[in-house]
């Protein structure tokens, strides 16, 4: 016979120079023996060959000793008893070689790669057909391949190929009384269900119905066999055909009957496992939309609702519980998202759209076609199977791979004729200081400074004024929002001497539309706690509402300026209300707001508080209380038994509100405007609470699949109460906070195309420490537009005859908003020659933040940049003296001040239009990047360009570059040594920020070119501009997991930190590049700041979030393939979503 022995033989592997065991050995001697003995001897003197495994066989089971020698590496005994196996046609001799491998078992992985698991398998068909077969040797063969297959991969395969899977069933069949042959038969048949071919052909051979006669009735009779058969049947209902098989016959409701039966009986909770892999039976099953059907027919909502709920208190009996949790969730009837329509509740008209794209999707729908649901769950089609057995090489196919795109190409742009407009942005470059000129000329244009106080007016703004009060606003601006306002605190004839006095140094009162309002604003109730310490203090009767002195904390801020600010602020959905965080100011607290530790069980709990919903429906009070879909109205009015929302104020967002029971709330959050989805960003105020109660809010059309809330982030929460008691600032908030899908729909149309999809749910809760409080939440420290604006006049205030600072309007945005450009460098030294070529030669900085509207951290990461860059420290002094900073703090104005998540007005993500911007739809990109290609036209491009960003999934600030050689190692492809040639001065910069900004991390830095990210800022910065360092800046919205924040929440302290390190980074990268005449600057890096010279570990290119998984299963879709591991580890697998989807949702940048 063609046999592996000879094989191995030939190949020479049992060739005794390879024996390391020593060669006295008395089991050596015996293996050597029947070595000698396989091929013609053996059939010849069957009898020897029998004695001599005999002999073996009691070695090992008499000395550990033995077992060893025969297993030990470089032993070939194993290629002997194989070779025998193979040869021998003796059934006693294969019993007892088998009983020698069996006894071997702990080292079966040697049997499987020496190719045991064929060989059994060729006993095991030949043997079958014996009639009758020996039922001791398919007992000892099945006991063998039930614990040889988990160690093979390809069990299943060669299981199938070799007809094995027959012999299988036919024995099952033949003997379903018989105890102890159908153990290990049913053993090896659930390792073959493990493999979808397998389980789809054992369902056709009837499988599946023989393993629910073995589970049912109930009984304890034979509980390792009812296991068993549990485990191969849940293996099989993974296929969906048997899925569908099962509810066929009926079984749902039998599988459910079943459980309720040992939930019952098993009172000590012995048996786990069965009711456990009943379970699984029934998750399985409900994978398919007729299982879920038959799940809710047969009341499988309640009965799991109520055993998981008596299973509770016992903490052992949490797998159950769990899994009973996402078989519900998993079935709960899909609803509808309260809205009737998800696209935008506002909608601005663009000059044109373009005839592709996801605007264009949203113009041409037709009126009345229902968005918010389709028919996309109800469709059974999609579930076919999949033949295949799927191998899934995990290939990161988002590596950039062409060569040719890896390499910088600089693309010569627009011609230079057309640059050429771009001159005036950099009047520096040519500047030679003859001549006096008022650089703010531009910036005022576009800036609304009338009214504008103190020392941040400039003596030119005043003459400039009259040409910004036509761009004024003429509606009324509310200050603060009006619909907190109890009726009965109306305006008393003392609140505008209060007013007066408060604002001592106004010689005349201000607009009546604004002070009015601010006057009549009391915040009534007055806890003694928010002690004024204004003369005309009304006593306990309800403080009058005053604006904290905060002059001293927050010098940029200036609520007055703020007002202004905003009137020249135009939005889509014409705000006229100021929401009084904006207003007041931010004080960052000096107290340390560590990761909120999750609490265990948490996601469960609230998961059955939804349940409860579908249960007791009559306990959901279901009252809409917001609702900006009614736009006269948006504020529903009630006798005061439930909260009050608002959010029409500058980045506010909220949709709807909905009281579900007394003191919980569904909360909608609005779409980006001419978009239909992007909601994660939050901002929105709340009033009416009663003190001491905890409420429980719902934010219900999230869309990311995880988020830092699953791992100790919290919402951000502003007290005025707080405000007017000196205590302005926005504070980390909430406990039993956590991230989950739900069960509301989201369309395929709002979903990319998928099919099934939900949204996902953030839920916090809170409670009020004031009376009659107004409190804002929000996603992440709130930075408007109008901030930025009032921050960028006041920075005028801190100019200085050193210092160089022009405001220029780069452009107007979609929305008749200013796109504002920042140049700071020193002044020259002197008017001298020198001097001014010094100043003119300077190295240019590029940097940009906030392209991202709901990444408010960019925001303030460039605050603290503005702020170093204008101050009076000698290393700020000597960083103007080293670079000229060119800055455009925020990319999409109108994203921001709209309350978009995301986009701009023209409903695309702007930092993908790098590559192509239309100068209409995109305006501040296209004249972003025409500066850029200006400066490379006249050989100036940057030094450092520098895209500030947010990351909601992972921890620390981080940064991304680009680095051809670090995307070859990555990605495999193959290339010359030219090709990777590179410089290494990519990493200059974030290997000093590591070491000197501690929130920064080196580990998460990534230089890996994506295709996905082939048209943001950083990637054609890089190829068609040609800056080496070109980079994102990604912020975490949660906090640090390393360094000296660790364990901490980050704060805009340590963002405005960040921004301000970032500086001194590039006053160190100024140092070591000034060497770059000197021709040794790579080996300088290196040994300044320890680079090795060439790259020693690369970056780790991560795709997803990489926080550790935990118990509760965010995603209830996400399947646990590891069905045979621990009860404990199901759920812990994570999303999985396809790229295309994360490209579409994934914040990193
Ligand atoms: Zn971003």
């Amino acid at each position: 016979a063609e046999c592996y022995c000879a094989k191995i033989i030939r190949g020479g592997r049992i060739s005794a120079p390879e024996m390391k065991v020593p060669s006295n050995s008395r089991i050596v001697m015996l293996l050597g023996q029947l070595e000698r003995m396989n091929g013609e001897a053996m059939v010849r003197d069957v009898e020897t060959a029998r004695q001599v495994t005999t002999k073996i066989l009691h070695l090992i089971q008499t000395q550990e000793k033995s077992g060893k020698e025969v297993m030990s590496k470089g032993s070939s005994g194993m290629e002997v008893i194989l070779a025998s196996l193979e040869v021998s046609s003796q059934t006693t001799l294969e019993f007892l070689c088998i009983s020698i491998v069996t006894d071997l078992g702990r080292r079966m992985g040697v049997f499987v790669s020496k190719g045991g698991t064929g060989i059994l398998f060729q006993i095991l068909t030949s043997a079958s057909k014996e009639l009758p077969p020996s039922e001791e040797l398919m007992l000892q063969l099945h006991s063998l391949l039930a614990k040889v297959g988990p160690k093979d991969r390809k069990f299943g395969v060669k299981a199938r190929l070799s007809g094995a899977l027959n012999v299988t069933i036919s024995l099952i069949k033949q003997n379903l009384q018989n105890a102890k042959l159908l153990l290990p038969c049913l053993q090896v048949l659930r390792v073959y269900s493990a493999n979808s071919v397998n389980a789809i052909s054992l369902g056709k051979n009837g499988v599946v119905e023989l393993m629910f006669k073995i589970i049912a009735p109930y009984s304890k009779k034979n509980t390792s066999l009812l296991k068993v058969a549990l485990d191969a049947l849940g293996a099989l209902l993974k296929s969906k055909t048997n899925a569908r098989r099962a509810v066929d016959g009926s079984h749902v409701p039998a599988l459910l009957a079943l459980y309720l039966d040992w939930h019952r009986n098993d009172a000590r909770h012995r048996h786990m496992l069965i009711r456990k892999g009943l379970l699984v039976c029934l998750r399985n099953i409900t994978n398919i939309k007729l299982g879920r059907k038959a799940f809710i027919e047969a009341d499988g909502m309640r009965i799991l609702y109520n055993t998981s709920t008596e299973c509770l208190p016992v903490r052992t009996l949490d797998p159950l519980i769990n899994t009973s949790s996402l078989i519900m969730r998993k079935c709960f009837p899909k609803n509808r998202l309260p809205v009737p329509t998800i696209k935008s509740a506002f909608h601005y008209q663009l000059p044109h759209v373009l005839p592709v794209g996801p605007v264009a999707q949203l113009y041409s729908q037709p009126p009345g076609v229902d968005d918010v649901v389709d028919d996309s769950d109800d469709n059974e089609e999609t579930e076919a199977e999949t033949d295949t057995d799927n191998e899934e090489d995990e290939k990161n196919d988002d590596i950039e791979t062409d060569l040719n795109k890896l390499h910088p190409t600089k693309s010569p742009g627009r011609p230079f004729e057309e640059l050429r407009v771009y001159e005036r942005f950099f009047l520096e470059l040519s500047e030679d200081f003859q001549v006096t000129v008022n650089y703010n000329i531009l910036f005022l244009q576009g800036y609304n400074f009338e009214g504008s106080k103190g020392a941040s007016s400039t003596p030119s703004s005043g003459s400039l004024s009259s040409s910004s009060s036509s761009a004024r606003s003429t509606r009324p601006i509310i200050v603060p929002t009006a619909q907190a306002l109890s009726p009965k605190h109306m305006a008393t004839p003392a609140s505008q001497e209060i007013w007066n006095s408060i604002k001592g140094q106004h010689t005349q009162p201000p607009s009546p539309l604004l002070l009015g309002d601010i006057a009549t604003r009391r915040v009534g109730g007055g806890g003694s706690d928010c002690g004024s310490e204004g003369a005309e203090d009304e006593g306990g009767e309800g403080a009058v509402l005053e604006v904290p002195d905060t002059a001293l904390l927050l010098p940029l801020h200036d609520p007055d300026l703020y007002v202004e600010m905003v009137k020249g602020t135009r939005s889509v959905p014409q705000y006229a209300e100021v929401a009084y965080p904006d207003y007041f100011g931010h004080v960052a607290p000096t107290f340390k707001e560590p990761h909120l530790e999750r609490v265990y069980g948490v996601q469960r709990s609230k998961i059955f508080q939804d349940i409860e919903r579908l249960i007791h429906p009559n306990d959901i009070l279901d009252k809409v209380v917001y609702d900006l879909d009614i736009p006269s109205c948006p504020v529903i009015e009630d006798s005061g038994e439930s909260l009050k929302f608002n959010s029409q104020f500058e980045s506010g967002n909220l949709r709807k509100a909905i009281q579900v029971r007394k003191y919980e709330y569904d909360l909608v959050l609005n779409s980006d405007i001419n978009s239909n989805h992007y909601h994660q960003w939050f901002y929105l105020e709340v009033s009416g609470m009663r003190v001491g109660t905890t409420y429980r809010f719902n934010i219900i059309n999230c869309e990311k699949s995880n988020s830092q809330f699953n791992y100790g982030m919290q919402v951000l929460m502003y007290s005025v109460q707080e405000a007017i008691s000196g205590r302005p600032r926005w504070v980390r908030t909430g406990t039993d906070i956590c991230y989950y899908k739900n069960h509301f729909a989201r369309s395929s149309i709002a979903a990319g195309g998928q099919k099934g999809k939900s949204y996902f749910t953030l839920t916090f809760s809170t409670t009020f420490s004031h009376k009659d409080d107004v409190c804002y939440f929000a996603y992440h420290y709130p930075y408007t537009y109008s901030t930025l604006k009032m921050h960028l006049a006041k920075l005028e205030a801190l100019r200085t005859p050193h210092i160089y600072l022009r405001q220029d309007v780069l452009c107007e945005t979609l929305g008749g908003n200013i796109c504002p450009l920042l140049t700071i460098t020193a002044m020259p030294e002197s008017n001298s020659n020198d001097h001014i070529c010094q100043f003119r030669n300077r190295p240019l900085i590029f940097l940009s933040a906030r392209v991202h509207p709901g990444e408010t951290n960019a925001s303030w990461v460039m605050k603290g940049t503005l702020e170093f860059l204008m101050g009076t420290s000698p290393l700020a002094a000597s960083l103007r003296e080293a670079y000229i900073f060119k800055i455009v703090p925020m990319l999409n104005p109108d994203g921001v001040i709209n309350g978009n998540h995301r986009c701009s007005l023209s409903g695309e993500d702007l930092n993908r239009q790098w590559q192509n911007p239309n100068p209409e739809l995109h305006p501040t990109i296209y004249h972003t990047k025409s500066l850029l290609q200006y400066l490379a036209h006249i050989q100036r491009a940057p030094l450092v360009f520098c895209d500030y960003h947010g990351h909601s999934r992972k921890k620390n600030v981080f940064m991304y570059g680009c680095s051809v050689k670090e995307t070859v190692w990555q990605s495999n492809i193959s290339a010359t040594s030219s090709d990777l040639h590179e410089d290494l001065g990519y990493r200059t910069l974030p290997k000093i920020l590591s070491q000197i900004a501690p929130a920064f991390s080196m580990a998460s830095c990534s230089f890996v070119v994506e295709r996905s990210k082939e048209a943001t800022a950083r990637v054609v910065v890089w190829r068609e501009i040609g800056v080496q360092r070109s980079y994102t800046m990604e912020s975490t919205l949660c906090g640090c997991d390393q360094g000296k924040y660790k364990g901490l929440q980050i704060g805009t302290r340590e963002l405005e930190e960040m921004g301000a390190q970032f500086c001194v980074a590039l006053l160190r990268l100024k140092r070591l590049t000034g060497l770059r005449n000197h021709q040794h600057l790579l080996d300088l890096e290196s040994d300044i700041i320890g680079t090795q010279s060439k790259v020693v570990s690369p970056t780790t290119y991560v795709m997803e979030e990489d926080e550790p998984s935990f118990l509760e299963a965010i995603d209830y879709s996400a399947e646990s393939d590891n069905e045979d591991a621990e009860p404990e580890n199901e759920h812990g697998n994570n999303v999985h979503e396809n790229p295309d989807h994360l490209d579409q949702l994934s914040d990193s940048y």
